[in-house]
């Protein structure tokens, strides 16, 4: 994808000191609220997922490493809990449906970008509390467009949506869906689906 040029490149050997990051799958309009059952059957038909550890909490099934495609080095994959209570292994969570679409970011979040004229938000992070709270929308400082924090272009480092699938223990930029995975996705909900790197979302 386009943005995958602008990524940081990391060694596997960083990769243990970050913090817990996720691959996320959304549908493309955040206002979507696809069927949550119908999209986990998705995943355990495409054997990405296995048993429910916790509810809307998965294990990773022996398709997770085949639809979860890493970039470069193939890391060890941890696919069961560690002793520790860690939750530094592969599974899957799902999240939604939201009544309004949830914004996910990480530490790793860059700039977004106004969806028309491209230009960054450089002082977003400042302003995101008040974005989300609707006190204050997002303004371009380009075109001087408003626009709902949902609809910037977060370029693949944070995701919106009210339905989410959360892929953990995946860090930006290291793996990506398959093709199979999004079409599979598109075709049980009837929409196309998108997807990003963010942190781990822990439900409040
Ligand atoms: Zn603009």
């Amino acid at each position: 994808m386009a943005g995958s040029r602008l990524l940081p490149r990391k060694c596997c050997a960083t990769i243990g000191a970050m913090s817990l990051s996720s691959l996320y799958l959304a549908p493309e309009d955040p206002q979507s609220a696809p069927d949550v059952d119908g999209v986990t059957d998705v995943l355990r038909e495409l054997g990405l997922i296995d048993q429910p550890l916790a509810p809307g909490i998965y294990s990773a099934g022996t398709g997770f490493s085949r639809h979860v495609i890493y970039a470069g080095c193939s890391p060890f994959l941890t696919m069961q809990p560690p002793q520790d209570g860690s939750l530094q292994f592969c599974h899957a969570a799902m999240h939604g449906p939201y009544p309004q679409p949830r914004l996910v970011t990480g530490p790793n979040t860059v700039k977004p970008r106004c969806p028309a004229c491209r230009a960054p938000l450089a002082d977003w992070r400042e302003h995101l509390e008040q974005w989300l709270s609707g006190s204050a929308m997002p303004s371009c400082p380009g075109c001087e467009k408003s626009w709902p924090v949902h609809e910037l272009d977060w370029r693949a480092h944070a995701i919106s949506g009210r339905v989410l699938i959360e892929l953990r223990n995946v860090f930006p930029g290291e793996a990506s869906p398959s093709d199979m995975l999004l079409k599979c996705l598109h075709e049980q909900s009837g929409a196309p689906w998108r997807y990003a790197w963010a942190a781990y979302l822990n439900e409040d």
